[in-house]
């Protein structure tokens, strides 16, 4: 489990979100951490790149590469039992633009299957 983030820079992805009908869900994911030199985390030094950049070392990921160094962090209250946990793991981002579905993960407390949704801005 990663810590909260306080410079969503550092993110990959994040989200806040309602689990209806009472409860919560905050998943982030860093940009991974240059797995060579652990000093600077991947990013695309423009937004056109192909390749993630460390910018310590300048070794350079494809995207494949990054995608399997991306974990899921989530905190939750579930909607059912109104228990709070976490989950985290690796994250198989989804590769589709039009996947609804971020991540899946169960209450530890009562084994609810939950989810984290892509936003949309739906109307209340
Ligand atoms: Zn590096
Ligand atoms: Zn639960």
């Amino acid at each position: 489990m990663d810590p909260k983030p306080s410079d969503i820079s550092e993110l990959d992805f994040f989200t806040r979100q309602v689990l209806e009908p009472k409860g919560f869900a905050f998943m982030w994911v860093y940009k991974p951490l240059c797995p060579d030199c652990k000093n600077s985390r991947l990013k695309k030094l423009k937004k056109r790149d192909k390749v993630y950049t460390c910018e310590s070392c300048k070794k350079t990921f494809e995207k494949g590469d990054y995608g399997e160094l991306l974990v899921y962090n989530i905190e939750y209250t579930c909607p059912k039992c109104g228990k709070q946990g976490t989950d985290s793991g690796k994250w198989k981002k989804p590769t589709s633009k039009t996947s609804t579905v971020m991540q899946k993960f169960e209450c530890k407390n009562c084994g609810e299957k939950l989810k984290v949704s892509r936003m949309s801005k739906k109307k209340k």
